[in-house]
């Protein structure tokens, strides 16, 4: 089983601060994750065309019952 590595920095991770192997490192995944909370570049109208195409297809169902 090979050693566990800092997904970061790829350095032998520190059994208090799993799965890094820092604190700094911590803070990067930490920041990359909420800039990826955040800042949110266009695909998102996707999900929320999807969405109005559902609920479209639950108004017809309702206005043919
Ligand atoms: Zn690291």
């Amino acid at each position: 089983m090979p050693d566990p590595t800092c997904p970061i920095c790829g350095k032998p991770t520190v059994p208090a601060l799993r799965p890094f192997c820092s604190k700094r490192c911590a803070d990067v995944d930490l920041g990359r994750w909420i800039t990826g909370q955040y800042v949110v570049p266009g695909p998102d109208t996707e999900d929320e065309e999807a969405l109005l195409d559902s609920k479209a297809l639950l108004d017809k169902k309702g206005s043919l019952g």
